[in-house]
């Protein structure tokens, strides 16, 4: 186990930042292509969905469909936007796989990463589905 250093974390802190400013990629409802669910704005919780490949749009995405996506390990490894994938490359690669290292935590208040995610056995699977996923964003 190594210790945290001020780059890594500020790093993690910057990726987490950009995730949460960049919205969720998802699965267009319409066209099946690569969708944006933008961050709520202003007053509201309301979020809009827009595909810039079929035009629609959609205020109160809702329930939406990652785009990133991935079976991997038995499970579904999933991330919400490019950034968010390095920070799950960064964390997998890492040696700091613990669940204390992982800076974001879910609306239920516990640690985003599950268990399976930070398994130094799962390493080479969970790289080869990260690469997968990167390919896949447009
Ligand atoms: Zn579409």
């Amino acid at each position: 186990m190594g210790v945290a250093s001020v780059d890594f974390v500020s790093e993690f802190e910057a990726l987490t930042k950009q995730s949460a400013e960049a919205g969720d990629l998802a699965v267009c409802p319409r066209c099946e292509g690569q969708a944006i669910v933008h961050p709520p704005t202003g007053d509201g919780r309301l979020r809009t969905l827009t595909c810039g490949a079929c035009g629609y749009s959609k205020r109160g995405a809702g329930q939406f469909r990652y785009w990133l996506r991935i079976e991997c390990c038995g499970r579904v490894l999933w991330a919400r936007n490019a950034a968010h994938l390095t920070l799950l490359e960064r964390y997998i690669a890492s040696d700091l796989r613990t669940e204390a290292m992982w800076p974001q935590e879910s609306r239920d208040n516990r640690r985003m990463l599950p268990k399976w995610v930070c398994l130094a056995r799962n390493r080479d699977k969970l790289l080869q589905a990260v690469a997968l996923l990167r390919a896949s964003l447009v």
